[in-house]
């Protein structure tokens, strides 16, 4: 991302708040605590205006008309600039075309997530996806059960972008088959809302439970791994 502020091919990069060259930029977290930090959402500042942004980031009140003003930006004005100036009071952030649009595209995201986490929290008791009558012990699944559960199960679509996959995967991971690394077991998937993903354990010293785990702390520690 810092690439996008690069200037000509030195080893400076623009802040974005003064808008000059500097070798010794910081990058800035947009958002004071983020549930997962993702590359974009982040701003390059030299030291000075680094923490100039800090003081604004711990105000609420400019925190969010911050993110406001970014997801009021619209697309013909990104379409036509070279550079997108967003002002807060006395603050002037200049973004790239391409990095305003990726926030953009995770902030609506995350909120989206959020507001499907407060929807499905409402549901008081959301059918399973799937009846797992698997008898406990068996760990490995017939390549004809595979097909089977490709078929219930197809993938969302075919060329999603890469940034989208850190926040949109979550609910195409239910019904997916995972080894836990630090329980060294398999568990189907059987709930995932964004925030907690439920695992029906198939092996190992939680067979046959649902054990619910939070999503931010396996995708974190790389607990889980689909395998297939
Ligand atoms: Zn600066």
């Amino acid at each position: 991302m810092m690439n996008m502020y690069r200037v000509n091919s030195s080893y400076q990069y623009a802040c974005q708040l003064c808008h000059k060259p500097f070798s010794n930029v910081e990058m800035c977290q947009l958002e004071q605590k983020p549930d997962i930090e993702l590359d974009p959402l982040n701003v390059c500042l030299c030291p000075t205006c680094a923490t100039k942004f800090r003081t604004l980031r711990n105000n609420k009140y400019l925190a969010d008309r911050l993110i406001d003003s970014i997801l009021d930006v619209s697309e013909n004005e990104i379409e036509e600039n070279d550079h997108i100036s967003v002002v807060i009071n006395d603050y002037d952030f200049w973004f790239t075309p391409t990095h305003i649009a990726e926030i953009i595209e995770l902030l609506k995201l995350k909120k989206k997530a959020i507001e499907e986490r407060k929807a499905s929290s409402q549901t008081v008791s959301r059918p399973k996806p799937k009846p797992t009558a698997e008898a406990p012990g068996r760990n490995i699944a017939t390549s004809e059960q595979q097909v089977k559960e490709e078929t219930l199960h197809p993938a969302a679509g075919p060329d999603k972008e890469d940034l989208q996959s850190d926040t949109s995967a979550y609910g195409e991971l239910i019904g997916r088959r995972v080894f836990h690394k630090s329980k060294k077991a398999y568990a189907r998937v059987v709930g995932c809302d964004g925030e907690y993903v439920v695992l029906n354990f198939e092996s190992g010293d939680k067979v046959g439970q649902d054990v619910k785990y939070n999503l931010t702390m396996c995708l974190n520690n790389g607990w889980i791994e689909v395998v297939d």
